[in-house]
């Protein structure tokens, strides 16, 4: 098997941040006390602050308007387009797109390269 390490087909810092909208961004146990150690604050005041229920049982981050989709992520950047707390991401964060690919930013290339413009968005 090859332990050579495959070249991302991606590049976040050109993206508008897609998956940072995704209405249900989980959250672990561990990743709300990698917050709670972050903000400095207790892992029930990370609790309430950043973090909802959704189907009655899933934890996932809070969101807010956006003004390119309907709502990113409450810790994303929405002018620079970029996570606010990289090193303290959860984890979901840290493992997407899961691979060396991102279907979005595949469409996002396709679509620039048609409108012959690098900062469209599609
Ligand atoms: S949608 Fe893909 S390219 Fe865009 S920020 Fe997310 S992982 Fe990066
Ligand atoms: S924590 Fe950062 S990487 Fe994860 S969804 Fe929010 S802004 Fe995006």
């Amino acid at each position: 098997m090859s332990t050579e390490k495959k070249k991302l087909q991606f590049d976040c810092s050109k993206c508008t941040g897609y998956c940072c909208s995704y209405d249900h961004i989980e959250v672990s146990e561990a990743d709300i006390a990698r917050l709670a150690k972050h903000f400095k604050l207790s892992v029930t005041a990370a609790r309430e602050k950043f973090i909802k229920i959704v189907e009655g049982k899933t934890p996932v981050l809070r969101h807010r308007k956006d003004h390119i989709f309907k709502t990113t992520c409450t810790f994303f950047d929405q002018d620079k387009r970029c996570c606010t707390i990289y090193a303290a991401r959860p984890s979901v964060c840290r493992q997407y797109p899961n691979g060396t690919t991102c279907g979005y930013y595949h469409f996002l290339r396709f679509e620039r390269r048609h409108a012959d413009d690098e900062t469209m968005i599609p």
